[in-house]
């Protein structure tokens, strides 16, 4: 079969060799908090010293790691060498999948875009988008780089069962009980990482959206739906079924319009997309029009981004009250309204908050745009890869399952929150 050649040449391709545990989490680290010291390191991640020189030049001889031989001083006075990752040792395929098309980004591993491109999907159906994430893994660029691993940010629920990654209920795509992480392994021959797309826009921001890596973090993101992702002790919350962090269904009230589950005036049925079209009465796939008519100040289309603005402060104080977060981040193509109806988002926060006081946590609205979702994606799988939480051909050809039941292991550093 023409796929399975062409899988095993990119198998072949790229390299990455097995690794012990504690090697694995020296990466680790080092793609979180990036370059250390190596006495900062061993504290962290509660090596000896002597632990810390053996793995540290079992990386090295792999060329996975570099050592800077010129850094500061440590408080002994004595100069201490600082080990980094080497970006250009391995790379990373992250893919975001949109309901007509791929978002595609190749990174480095230290997690930075190298490379990426776009493209319509063919067909909506699950043989056909594996067939084109496969061939995304056989795209001259990918090719060039020799990924190592595929991450794959989607809407939809991924439980793990059986210890197998499967996808529920994917919303636009019509999917459900999709076993994806384990075709995209059979039709690529990479290890894969099947994720929800807001799950990983929000580790992609508790990673590289500001420093420190404080949490509680939560991300709202808001689009085509409304969901939200959740940073606690430095691990994302999965939930039991994959379905941790579904603000918006909270009913707020109105004319009885009901969302995809049944509610009748919740907070979907304004916040999201094609609620604002609908609201705004023009036809699915025309925002554009719905915006471009309330910034000319027609009342229906603006009525529509108040009520958004409205819900989404409604949303918003759904998570603080349960959450308590240190950040929250407002991200996602969807937030036009915080624009339009900046007071309406503050009159349904204060609405709904157990307690109105705005100095905390700090609301951010980072810079976004859809490539964050394929570099989280990218970046995921580098971060399950080493953790071993990624399904992936062992050496008979089988597909390995995800280790889903295996907490995500952290290094100590991270459990608190705070760099040494
Ligand atoms: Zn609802």
């Amino acid at each position: 079969m023409k796929l399975q050649t062409d899988a095993e040449t990119v198998t072949a391709q790229a390299r990455w060799p097995e690794l012990e545990e504690s090697e694995r989490r020296v990466l680790l680290e080092l793609l979180l908090h990036r370059p250390q010291p190596r006495i900062r390191l061993a504290e962290s991640l509660g090596l000896s010293r002597t632990s810390l020189t053996r793995i540290a030049r079992r990386l090295l001889g792999l060329g996975l790691i570099v050592q800077d031989d010129v850094s500061e001083p440590n408080g002994r006075g004595r100069p201490s060498e600082t080990l980094r990752l080497r970006g250009e040792a391995a790379h990373f395929l992250g893919i975001k999948v949109v309901g007509d098309g791929l978002v595609v980004s190749l990174t480095d591993l230290e997690g930075n875009v190298v490379g990426g491109w776009s493209e319509q999907l063919r067909s909506r159906g699950v043989d056909e988008v594996v067939a084109q994430i496969a061939e995304a893994a056989r795209h001259p660029k990918s090719v060039s780089l020799s990924p190592v691993a595929v991450g794959i940010a989607i809407a939809g629920d991924v439980e793990t069962r059986n210890k197998r990654a499967i996808l529920r209920d994917s919303g636009f795509l019509g999917w459900d009980e999709v076993p994806l992480a384990d075709l995209v392994v059979e039709a690529t021959g990479l290890p894969t990482v099947v994720a929800n797309d807001v799950d990983v826009l929000t580790a992609a921001h508790h990673w590289f959206g500001g420093r420190p890596l404080r949490d509680p973090l939560v991300v709202i993101a808001v689009g085509a739906g409304i969901g939200s992702g959740i940073i606690v002790n430095s691990a994302l919350v999965e939930g039991r079924h994959g379905r941790s962090g579904r603000v918006g269904h909270l009913r707020l009230g109105g004319e009885g319009r009901t969302c995809n589950n049944g509610h009748a005036d919740c907070i979907h049925a304004y916040v999201t997309i094609p609620a604002i079209e609908h609201n705004a009465g023009v036809g699915t796939g025309e925002y554009e029009t719905a915006l471009a008519r309330a910034r000319d100040g027609e009342e229906r289309a603006l009525e529509a981004f108040r009520r958004a603005a409205f819900a989404l402060g409604a949303a918003v104080a759904e998570s603080i009250n349960s959450i308590d977060p240190e950040r929250l981040a407002l991200m996602g193509e969807g937030l036009a309204m915080l624009d339009l109806a900046a007071g309406e988002f503050e009159r349904g926060l204060k609405d709904s908050l157990e307690r109105v006081s705005l100095s905390e946590p700090l609301l951010e609205r980072p810079p976004f745009d859809f490539g964050l979702y394929s570099r989280g994606a990218a970046i995921t799988a580098e971060r399950q890869l080493l953790s071993s939480r990624v399904a992936r051909r062992d050496n008979r050809g089988d597909v390995v399952a995800v280790k889903g039941d295996q907490a995500n292991p952290m290094p100590p550093t991270a459990r608190d929150g705070s760099r040494p």
